[in-house]
């Protein structure tokens, strides 16, 4: 079967000091394959203090509007994503970022976008770090596009 070249690139984008290897991976696939490329940051929803946890309320409940604070996170976000977008030249309207959890969200925008390739970072976790699940599992796990895994050291750097 001939496989073409991807033609639209999705980059998660976490603003981890160690993830500059996933965005110059990210970077290369884009220059050499002319590639669309959309940049996705996922914000996780904020939790509101107990006091404000109705008995039995699920774990993933915003604050309410008025206090404004997801509101800030979300522009302090799409601030840094655009100093990346900058520097990559990606489209203003290629720049999302999305409240939800991660790895859903990814994979949800992957399709909704067409996404044919996701590129996350791994962190390559080991001993006990290896119980909690990584973004990159989950995208793994239920993705229907390729995925590039870029294997990132704990201390910075590929
Ligand atoms: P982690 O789950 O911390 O091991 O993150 C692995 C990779 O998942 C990162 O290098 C990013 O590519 C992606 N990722 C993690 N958190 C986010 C986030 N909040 N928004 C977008 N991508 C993320």
């Amino acid at each position: 079967m001939a496989m073409g070249n991807y033609k639209h690139l999705l980059l998660a984008v976490d603003f981890e000091p160690n993830g500059a290897p996933v965005i110059e991976r990210a970077r290369q696939l884009y220059a050499q394959f002319g590639s669309r490329l959309t940049l996705l940051h996922v914000l996780e929803p904020v939790m509101p203090p107990q006091e404000y946890m109705p008995l039995g309320c699920g774990a993933e409940l915003p604050l309410p509007d008025d206090i404004g604070l997801e509101h800030e996170l979300l522009e302090l976000s799409q601030r840094q994503l655009d100093v990346i977008g900058d520097e990559l030249g990606v489209a203003p309207e290629d720049r999302l970022v999305r409240i939800g959890s991660t790895g859903h969200t990814i994979d949800a925008v992957a399709a909704e976008i067409g996404a044919d390739l996701v590129v996350v970072g791994s962190h390559g976790r080991h001993g006990f770090m290896r119980l909690f699940g990584s973004t990159s599992k989950a995208v793994l796990g239920s993705l229907t596009c390729d995925v590039l895994c870029v294997k990132l050291s704990e201390g910075g750097g590929a």
